[in-house]
């Protein structure tokens, strides 16, 4: 079979997000994956299944068999630079494996086969064994302590329906997730920690995550702590980072901007926007936690430029954390209140963009600009008078 390659520079830009309680803020951080860094991937297809449509996108989708230390991994191949190949495995995750010679992996089925609900129910059972259940929802499947899975797996499946409610009231379809969602709740802080030691060293101050990588969602009960709150607005923004990666808001392997992923996810913190039906009211709309944080940086006088440096750039997030997090929650916010459906079509118009290919500064502000316009001092101006009314309409 002939096989056809395509080189590709890939961003390095693939990582976690994470829910930190360090200070009383909440905070997702990233934290840059080894995987896949700084390679010059090659993606390929199998000449059979080529996409017609131009490289990049890889529209073929067999599925392949990886021999690895005396285990086969199944999966479709996304790319290959020539020593590992990346797989996207039937449960979601992507896994890196060596592979020098591609033309001799074994093709197992002519298109991706991701499991059904029945099958990642038994094969997280086997993963975690009988002291957790897994329960299944209609596009989740959720690992928890014993008990009821009204409590635990129904919210996830609850938010899902409201972020398409959103979406569909502004006039974006979402697409069905490839694979059912995996979340996984462990039962101690304890088990927490070891868990993560293991699978994602460096998340000390993390109360959960979702990892773009796993495709999955992991954190614990914290339903006895006083925090509880808080634990809840972790769920709903790891619960939308997953959600929206896996509807075509944003795309996997894409590298979003990172503005437009954490805002997102704070946006729908507040329950005005993840539960609208029942919280109709601006004030409702509002992440107070962020607001704060976005005021004391107008009284600084430091929010004019940010924007522009969020739009062109995800660096803000590596030397100010808790800046790039406010203004990210407050242009989000401006303009899902200003401009709500241009704000989603923006979102969706990237999540178009093909996964494993640069997206440049200037590519990144040309997007923004076709939606919402070239002049910055002009928006920074505006988004201002908006949280100067908003604040005072607050504090009222
Ligand atoms: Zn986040």
């Amino acid at each position: 079979m002939r096989v056809i390659f395509w080189l590709v520079e890939f961003l390095n830009n693939k990582g976690f997000a994470t829910y930190s309680f360090k200070r009383t803020s909440v905070f997702c951080y990233f934290k840059e994956s080894v995987m896949i860094n700084r390679l010059s991937l090659v993606l390929f297809s199998f000449a059979l299944f080529l996409p017609s449509d131009g490289w990049g996108q890889v529209t073929n989708e067999v599925m392949v068999s990886v021999p690895y230390k005396s285990k086969e991994y199944v999966g479709q191949p996304l790319a290959w630079d020539g020593k590992e190949v990346v797989l996207f495995r039937r449960d979601g995750r992507i896994t890196q494996l060596p592979a020098k010679d591609i033309k001799n992996l074994e093709v197992v089925e002519d298109h991706y086969k991701p499991f059904n609900r029945d099958e990642m129910v038994a094969k997280l059972r086997k993963e975690f064994g009988g002291r957790y259940q897994v329960s299944p929802t209609k596009n989740f499947v959720v690992v928890h302590p014993p008990g009821s899975a009204r409590k635990w797996a129904q919210p996830f499946q609850d938010l899902y329906y409201r972020f398409g409610v959103y979406f569909k009231s502004r006039g974006v379809e979402l697409e069905e997730p490839p694979v059912p969602l995996v979340a996984i709740v462990l039962k101690t802080r304890n088990e927490y920690d070891r868990f993560i030691k293991d699978y994602q060293p460096g998340m000390e101050y993390s109360a959960g995550y979702y990892s773009s990588r796993s495709n999955r969602i992991i954190t614990y009960d914290h339903s006895n702590q006083a925090k509880w709150r808080s634990s809840e607005d972790t769920l709903v923004h790891e619960a939308t980072h997953q959600t929206a990666y896996n509807t075509g808001i944003h795309r996997r392997f894409a590298s979003p901007p990172r503005w437009a992923t954490e805002g997102l996810a704070q946006l729908f913190e507040a329950k005005g926007i993840n539960n609208s039906r029942h919280y109709g009211d601006l004030s409702d709309r509002v992440n107070a936690q962020a607001l704060r944080e976005l005021m004391k940086l107008y009284q600084k006088e430091k929010v004019a430029g940010a924007v522009q440096q969020l739009v062109r750039s995800d660096e803000m997030f590596r030397t100010d954390l808790s800046k790039a997090y406010a203004v990210s929650w407050g242009v989000s916010l401006f303009l899902a209140e200003n401009y709500p459906k241009k704000y989603v079509a923006y979102l969706a118009h990237d999540g178009d963009r093909e996964a494993f290919r640069p997206h440049s500064e200037k590519a990144r502000a040309k997007d923004f600009a076709k939606f919402f316009g070239v002049n910055f001092n002009n928006f920074d101006a505006r988004m201002k008078t908006f949280f100067a009314d908003l604040s005072k309409r607050q504090k009222k």
